[in-house]
């Protein structure tokens, strides 16, 4: 048992290495334990694990009294290997976001000795009144509060001065993007067979779950990027491929088949049909590979975030304002042509895929960020590091 965390600190943070060498210093062969009794409970478990993490909300955080380390451990074990199964990135993202969050719940009632041993475990400083900018700009980049901003940040000798609380913050962002990209775990085929009753299960909840929550098309939801985008095309605008390559993943992961995504590309005056086609159709995974709609940060690194609003302030990626403005029921007024809600096509509504690409930036010509970016400074709060409003 490692140092000064016990059982109960590993089933909290079933990510930190003495976790993980627990459990492997007690199971034989995977295919053995997923073959046992206890391996079949623990799996289930692990759906369930995954169920709640797709579903979003708050991840429950049970007091240490009623936390079954055996249990807790094995059962966030198996959730990634299930979820590396399924190669759906939105539900790995959804599973990373969901084990930082309850993470994050844990830490802030730590005493300062053990949030000490969890943040190290991370990567993280113990404590610290400052941190590198590279640092910095890695984590902060990815939580949406204006506050994060290096801007609006002091910076001095090559580092941002950190207030209370901002490590606790940023650790929990550092355990997100940590377990984000250790997936997909490279489960050997024969292991993904074993598990696809079990990985079947999970996709057909998920499928569910994203129909039922982007249902028909609403183009007066969409984000003001993603309508910029639109109205570009419409206008004739010749968009970068960072813009093409974004209007489309979003269009694809709000259930849009790739039908749908050419009619829309049509009203461009210089359509081509041959190559449209083919790009709708790699983007939406004929090629194998799905992609899913940049994150709000990688839309601001290729400029084309752009007429920013209050929504945005709560969101860090475009599928979030998305979600959320349709939930409000108050679509933006300002749809790009009241086109009518499409329906959304047959076995899609996923977001199954791969976050962002390489691509160049440039400013796709659109709305003006005036008003917007006023609103956006009007609603600008205190610091805080929580979810997307989901
Ligand atoms: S903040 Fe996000 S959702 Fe809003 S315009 Fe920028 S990229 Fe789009």
């Amino acid at each position: 048992m490692p140092g000064r965390l016990d059982r109960k600190d590993l089933a909290k943070y079933p990510f930190l290495k003495e976790a993980q060498e627990w459990v492997s210093g007690r199971t034989g062969s995977l295919p053995d334990f997923l073959s046992s009794n206890y391996g079949r409970i623990a799996a289930r478990h692990a759906v369930e694990r995954i169920q709640e993490a797709m579903e979003g909300g708050r991840p429950p955080a049970p007091g240490p009294e009623r936390l079954d380390p055996d249990r807790e451990v094995y059962a966030y074990a198996i959730a990634r290997v299930l979820a590396s199964c399924t190669r759906d990135r939105l539900l790995m993202d959804r599973l990373a976001r969901y084990e930082a969050e309850r993470a994050s719940r844990y830490l802030a009632d730590e005493l300062p000795e053990k949030h000490a041993l969890v943040a190290e475990g991370v990567g993280m400083p113990a404590e610290a009144g400052d941190l590198p900018v590279v640092q910095y700009v890695e984590l902060a980049s990815h939580l949406k509060d204006d506050c994060w901003r290096l801007v609006n940040r002091e910076v001095e000798e090559g580092r941002v001065t950190l207030a209370e609380g901002d490590l606790s913050d940023l650790t929990g962002e550092r355990i997100r993007v940590l377990l984000l990209s250790q997936l997909p775990l490279p489960v050997p085929p024969a292991i993904c067979e074993l598990l696809s009753p079990l990985t079947a299960e999970i996709t057909a909840a998920h499928q569910q779950y994203l129909l039922r929550e982007f249902g028909s098309v609403k183009e007066g939801a969409f984000p003001p990027c993603i309508r910029a985008l639109t109205l570009a095309i419409t206008s004739g605008a010749n968009l970068s491929h960072s813009g093409r390559f974004a209007l489309t993943a979003f269009l694809h992961n709000i259930g849009m088949n790739p039908l749908q995504i050419m009619e829309l590309f049509a009203r461009a005056p210089d359509f081509d049909a041959g190559k449209t086609q083919y790009q709708v159709e790699h983007i939406s995974g004929r090629s194998g590979t799905e992609y899913t709609a940049p994150s709000c940060a990688t839309m601001r690194t290729h400029g084309i975030c752009t007429g920013r609003d209050s929504l945005c302030t709560r969101v860090s990626h475009p599928l979030s304002y998305y979600r959320a403005r349709k939930r409000m029921g108050k679509p933006g007024t300002d749809s790009p042509d009241g086109a009518p809600d499409q329906p959304a096509g047959p076995g899609h509504g996923g977001d199954k895929g791969q976050d962002g690409e390489q691509v160049g930036s440039a400013r796709v010509p659109g709305k003006s960020q005036g008003k917007h970016e006023q609103e956006s400074d009007k609603d600008e709060q205190a610091c805080r590091s929580g979810e997307d409003i989901q």
